[in-house]
């Protein structure tokens, strides 16, 4: 079975980056070192005490109770077992020097008697307390630490003597203690700003090993699907792992390319052949209808009906044939000056025949003499009857659709309004690509959709060096605009 913890790590937290996975190990890895290393430390520190300062107070204490056991040496053994009484003893250790505060005490069946200043440093019970505790420790050594700033080692041996003598306790206080604390703290430090710099360095460090996907993946998003010609992505400078990774796309794109050729080359035959047989058949459908006037009223409806899609159908050819063209690079737009209010004029005339039961209105907004734009007249025309034609079929029946010409700035605008079904607002910008129909927006029956017109439409602007954008609401309408360049004559 798996640990715990990859089990968390690997299904848990299965939304993890490998970045984020990296950082949250390295950061317990820190944990784990510091507490580690806590333990270590007060490990060391218990030893230091108990061992080194048992040591060290063993020393001192053999010092001061030599004094004693020379005076028990020079008795005699009856005198020695009916000595000594707390006096004496005192009197002994009244000659010793007790430093730092060191302090002896007596300790027996009399009670505890301090020697000579201990009671300056220390109450009675403190010292009663210490003694009791190094009496009963198995050593006969403890440590106190409950004053933190200067604990006290404790040393007690038995004495020899009479009834009253017990133990002779020697304390000493600590005075490396704050040392010892000094040196913890720089090491909780020196490891808190150890852990920030290791996490700063991971975090950078992950930044410069994913700095390279980066770049590939904001040179991907780059990636049109139209210009897949310079689609590859170069492997120079970049980190040898990254390099199969590359080949394998690069070689996708080739493939795409081909493909996309192939498609291209495809659509390009089918419109040319079809054309020339779509005219004619047109060219027959309509001389029939103008010629015999005889006809059974459901024949000419028929060939109505089929004049209409054979319409459809040139007309959805030559978009095409024209957005192949411009793949080609063999579209011809026109950049030269036209007057764009004789365009508008004659692109309104043409909607409305084509359009009879919808009012469609043109409003110059205050501009009532020739206006030249640079662009090319006829693809003006195109893309305004292609924008009042999508007016009209995403619009209540006989809806009015508007067509406003502004100036602003260099620039003019032509505005297509409709009060139709409006567009979702995250659907506005895909409608300008190739067969894409906005969702949501509903078609009415009878009328046909490719998802060619606007992205036809973005094509002949920006070949004009123009725009197009859109303004919609839901349920309130579309506003369509388009934007060429003011020409001065
Ligand atoms: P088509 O109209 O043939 O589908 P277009 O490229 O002209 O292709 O339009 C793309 C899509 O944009 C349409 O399918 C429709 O969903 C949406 N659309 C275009 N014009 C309008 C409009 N005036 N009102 C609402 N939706 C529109």
């Amino acid at each position: 079975m798996r640990p715990l913890f990859w089990r968390l790590m690997k299904n848990q937290h299965r939304s993890w980056s490998i970045a984020r996975r990296l950082f949250g190990i390295s950061l317990l890895l820190i944990f784990l070192q510091s507490v580690i290393s806590t333990v270590v430390t007060a490990q060391l520190r218990r030893h230091f005490f108990n061992e080194f300062l048992e040591e060290t107070l063993s020393r001192q204490i053999v010092s001061s109770y030599n004094v004693i056991s020379n005076r028990l040496d020079q008795m005699s053994v009856d005198e020695a077992y009916s000595c000594c009484s707390i006096e004496d003893y005192r009197s002994w250790l009244e000659g010793l020097s007790f430093e730092n505060g060191k302090v002896a005490l007596i300790i027996g069946e009399a009670g505890l008697q301090a020697t000579r200043d201990a009671d300056r440093f220390y109450e009675i019970t403190e010292l009663s307390r210490y003694a009791k505790d190094a009496i009963a420790s198995s050593t006969g050594f403890t440590v106190d630490e409950a004053d933190e700033d200067v604990p006290l080692a404790v040393q007690a041996v038995k004495l020899p003597g009479g009834v009253e003598t017990g133990f002779y306790v020697y304390i000493r206080p600590v005075y490396s203690m704050p040392l010892v604390r000094t040196l913890m703290q720089i090491k909780l430090v020196s490891e808190l700003v150890l852990m920030l710099a290791l996490a700063v360095a991971l975090l950078v460090g992950l930044r410069l090993v994913f700095r390279p996907v980066r770049r590939i993946k904001s040179e991907l998003a780059r990636i049109e699907l139209n210009q897949l010609e310079s689609a590859d992505l170069s492997s120079r400078d970049r980190p040898r792992e990254f390099q199969p990774l590359l080949q394998e796309f690069n070689g996708m794109v080739g493939r795409l390319r081909r493909s996309s050729a192939d498609q291209k080359q495809f659509a390009s035959t089918i419109s040319h052949e079809f054309r020339t047989p779509m005219t004619v058949i047109s060219g027959f459908i309509q001389s029939v209808l103008n010629r015999d006037e005889n006809l059974r009223a459901q024949s000419r409806d028929a060939l109505v009906l089929a004049n209409r899609e054979v319409l459809r159908l040139n007309r959805m050819l030559s978009d095409l044939l024209d957005l192949s063209r411009s793949d080609n690079n063999q579209l011809k737009v026109l950049r030269e000056p036209f007057d764009c209010l004789a365009s508008c004029n004659e692109a309104l005339r043409l909607a409305q025949i084509a359009y009879p039961n919808n009012p469609i209105v043109l409003e110059y907004c205050g501009l009532n003499q020739p206006v030249y734009v640079i662009g090319d007249s006829d693809r003006l025309i195109q893309c305004l009857k292609n924008l009042v034609g999508n007016a009209v079929k995403y619009s209540e029946l006989r809806s009015e659709i508007s067509l406003e010409i502004n100036a602003q700035d260099d620039s003019i605008l032509f505005t297509v309004k409709d009060h139709g079904q409006g567009i979702p607002a995250d659907q506005q910008e895909r409608i300008f690509e190739r067969f894409q129909r906005a969702d949501g927006v509903t078609l009415r029956r009878g009328d046909s959709s490719s998802g060619l017109g606007l992205s036809i439409v973005k094509m002949l602007m920006e070949g004009m060096g123009g725009t197009v954008r859109v303004q919609s609401e839901i349920g309130v309408g579309s506003r369509f605009i388009l934007t060429l360049q003011r020409s001065l004559s």
